[in-house]
């Protein structure tokens, strides 16, 4: 089967373009690897999307609601993990663990993974006490201590959100300034449950089954301090939010990319022509939402423009 547009992930970026390229009557397979949603349903609280006024709208709800709305316009949605790409020909061809699906324009909305947080020890208490979503994984750690490394929007909206449910809530940030916007470094100073550990890094993690001690240095004076969790408490939790990278490997060597990020022009051209990128996986300054949906909107809509011609 010869799809006229393949989309590639399905976070606010692709369900957007499905949304355009099903409206614009496009025969359009929408691809996704895991769950629907993509980054954003990680993302407990949603107050910048525009029109977005729903008490307690979270990322997994909206872009419930993008994924029914694209249904509506015949999008077909398939479960696949794509491993290989071949866009030399006119055709496109994607093979996958379960086919091989082939269409004549692509549109990339792989999106973004979080970055670990570096420390040593890491992999082996990732979910074991670490974690990088505060929705999937902050009521487990009810009436508990959580640390959340990061200075950024999500460390530091995380960190409010995650008040609800832990004792105390420390955010280490490794340098004496947060990045995040001011609205939402003054929610985080008047929070009573939320304190700081400046120029601070966590350098190693430990704990018998669950994290229960962690080594933090201070990168001024190089001191180190020994984190362990009360012994009625018997864990705490580690929250990392230290920025993303983008999910762009299969396209290495294939696409003009900085940094792992896919290179487009301003209507989501790739470097082939038929191959358009949207949303986090491209070269931008400002990853949120609305950019990703508009993003994917514009693909959508060059897509149909060059199936035209
Ligand atoms: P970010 O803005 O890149 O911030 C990452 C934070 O982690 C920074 O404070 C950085 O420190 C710190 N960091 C990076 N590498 C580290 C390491 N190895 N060890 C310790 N700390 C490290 O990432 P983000 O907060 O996830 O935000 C990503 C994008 O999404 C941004 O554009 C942000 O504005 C947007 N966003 C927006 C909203 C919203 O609008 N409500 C919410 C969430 C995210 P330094 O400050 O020292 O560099």
């Amino acid at each position: 089967m010869l799809y006229d547009v393949i989309i590639l992930g399905a976070g606010p970026a692709g369900l957007s373009a499905a949304l355009y390229a099903g409206r614009a009557c496009l025969k359009t397979l929408l691809i996704e690897k895991a769950m629907p949603g993509g980054q954003i349903t990680l993302t407990s609280d949603i107050e910048n999307y525009p029109g977005q006024l729903l008490e307690g709208e979270s990322g997994f709800t909206l872009t419930e609601r993008m994924n029914q709305q694209a249904d509506k316009f015949g999008v077909e949605h398939i479960y696949d993990e794509i491993t290989a790409v071949d866009f030399a020909g006119a055709e496109k061809v994607l093979t996958g663990v379960s086919g091989e699906y082939r269409a004549r324009a692509v549109i990339i909305a792989t999106g973004a993974h979080p970055r670990p947080i570096g420390c040593e020890n890491e992999a082996a208490f990732t979910g074991r006490g670490i974690s990088y979503c505060a929705t999937c994984d902050g009521a487990f750690f009810r009436d508990l201590p959580v640390y959340v490394v990061g200075g950024g929007d999500s460390a530091v909206e995380e960190a409010i959100y995650l008040t609800r449910f832990a004792r105390e809530v420390t955010i280490i940030h490794r340098r004496e300034k947060l990045r995040a916007v001011k609205g939402i470094q003054e929610k985080a100073f008047a929070n009573g449950k939320i304190r700081f550990l400046w120029n601070t890094v966590v350098e190693r993690v430990d704990g018998d089954t669950a994290l229960s001690e962690m080594t933090l240095r201070n990168v001024v004076n190089g001191e180190t301090t020994l984190i362990r969790a009360d012994e009625a408490d018997g864990l705490f939790g580690l929250f990392g939010f230290v920025g993303y990278a983008p999910n762009s490997a299969l396209f290495e060597g294939k696409l003009e990319m900085e940094h792992g990020y896919i290179i487009t022009d301003e209507d989501m051209r790739t470097s082939i022509p038929g191959v358009f990128a949207a949303g986090d996986v491209r070269k931008k300054s400002l990853r949120q939402v609305i950019t990703a949906a508009a993003d994917g909107a514009i693909a959508a809509m060059q897509a149909a423009r060059l199936l035209e011609e």
